[in-house]
């Protein structure tokens, strides 16, 4: 049996592009989230399948946080079809000062493709899509100024990248206490108080076991609360992944200047490591290998996770 009521839609992406969400209605359909950039021409034509959209318009685009991920492919959805793009109101001014998100991208080489939104939502409001209310929630910790969506009638629960079947998005290293784990500890705690059925995540398939997964992503916070060189080791190698899933990948004998032009890298070490940038590029080439995240053929690392 099926999870959701057919109208509620998901196509399942990977890791460089967030699912896109779709809640269908005789009053407008409305998408939750559009992807990378690099990516919009895919997510255009997922959007197209008559397993999603088909031929139907989209009246609507709402984001549950604006990460690259999630916002990349805005602009290229709003071209598509003529539809008002809706933030979480604290989101407005990382967009309204388009510097704030260019500056975030090279922090740690990622790209966004600016956009205009019209509307905006806030924790307590109420999106109206396939028929029913969705509440806002504030689900901050990856993102702090993150929301969620959920549906009380049939208690289902849009999820960003607050809760995942086996963890979450990641977290901020920061000397304990860390309020990027205390924040995302109390997301949790909401989306437990809610007591969905079934959770639509940012990435990863839709999933019904939902005690399991606030267990696995609260263990998981736990492991990343007193340790801020974990955390960091952490972030460094979801962002080199994350970029070489851009990127197609890289040359083994180029990981360690990449990892010195891109300015996270330097920050998280002086910040919290001190081991120095030396060997840095190739160390998490070969970490995210032996992990299976990445493969190592002929001195080429390239990610092997879905993108
Ligand atoms: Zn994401």
């Amino acid at each position: 049996m099926s999870l959701l009521p057919d109208s509620v839609r998901v196509a399942v992406r990977g890791w460089l592009n967030c699912n896109q969400v779709l809640l269908r209605s005789p009053a407008g359909n409305v998408l939750v989230d559009s992807g990378y950039q690099s990516c919009a021409d895919e997510t255009l034509a997922r959007l197209r399948d008559p397993a999603m959209l088909g031929a139907e318009p989209l009246a609507a685009l709402v984001n549950t946080h604006c990460h690259s991920d999630h916002i990349g492919g805005n602009a290229a959805v709003a071209r598509a079809y003529g539809c008002p793009i809706t933030i979480p109101r604290e989101e407005v001014p990382t967009i309204d000062d388009w510097s704030i998100q260019e500056r975030w991208n090279h922090y740690v080489d990622q790209y966004a493709e600016p956009f205009a939104y019209q509307a905006t939502i806030a924790a307590g409001e109420a999106l109206r899509a396939a028929g029913r209310e969705w509440e806002a929630h504030a689900a901050p910790g990856h993102d702090m100024e993150a929301l969620v969506f959920f549906d009380p009638a049939e208690r289902i629960l849009i999820s960003g990248d607050a809760l995942w079947e086996n963890g979450l998005g990641f977290v901020w290293a920061h000397e304990p206490p860390n309020p990027f784990v205390d924040a995302a500890l109390s997301a949790l705690d909401t989306i437990e108080r809610l007591g969905p059925r079934v959770v639509i995540p940012g990435h990863g398939k839709p999933f019904a076991d939902v005690a399991g997964a606030l267990a696995r992503a609260r263990s998981r916070l736990a492991q990343f609360a007193d340790d801020p060189r974990r955390t960091a080791r952490h972030m460094m190698k979801v962002m080199f992944v994350f970029s070489m899933l851009h990127r197609g990948g890289i040359a083994l004998s180029e990981a360690d200047g990449y990892v010195a032009r891109v300015p996270c890298y330097r920050d998280l070490d002086e910040r919290f490591l001190g081991d120095g940038l030396e060997g840095l590029g190739v160390r998490l080439a070969e970490d995210l290998a032996r992990a299976g995240a990445m493969r190592i053929d002929d001195g080429f690392a390239r990610a092997t996770m879905a993108r």
